[in-house]
């Protein structure tokens, strides 16, 4: 499963220097691929659209940070566990129930990202 955060976050940051693939960012910052990734050129998310590496995508919360699935692992391939959930002091980096992803899926992810 992906990691996301609830809306219990507070807001501390603790969470956004652990990522290894730069998946999590402030509320209302916009994301992008290439952004912390080896990733250049077009890049094709998880639903299917292709993107420019580069192109800045609008916030998936404004109010909490928030993780974006196309680049979350859930740490496969840099860390035995999730370190967001690892350092969070409230315990809202939680697996998501509605993307459930296999290990072969989150590995393939960590290597397209990473090349
Ligand atoms: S589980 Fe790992 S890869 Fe996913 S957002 Fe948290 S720190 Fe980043
Ligand atoms: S560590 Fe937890 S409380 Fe702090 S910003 Fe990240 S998700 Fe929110």
């Amino acid at each position: 499963m992906a990691i996301f955060i609830t809306d219990e976050c507070i807001n501390c940051g603790a969470c956004e220097p652990e990522c290894p693939n730069n998946a999590i960012y402030e509320g209302g910052v916009e994301w992008s691929i290439a952004e912390g990734t080896g990733v250049q050129g077009d890049y094709e998310l998880e639903d299917g659209s292709v993107t420019d590496a580069e192109t800045e995508q609008s916030p998936v919360s404004d109010e909490f940070y928030y993780i974006v699935p196309d680049k979350c692992t859930e740490c496969k391939g840099f860390h035995e566990e999730p370190q967001c959930a690892a350092v969070c002091p409230v315990d809202c980096c939680v697996p998501d129930p509605d993307r459930e992803e296999t290990e072969e899926v989150l590995l393939e992810r960590k290597d397209r990202l990473h090349l």
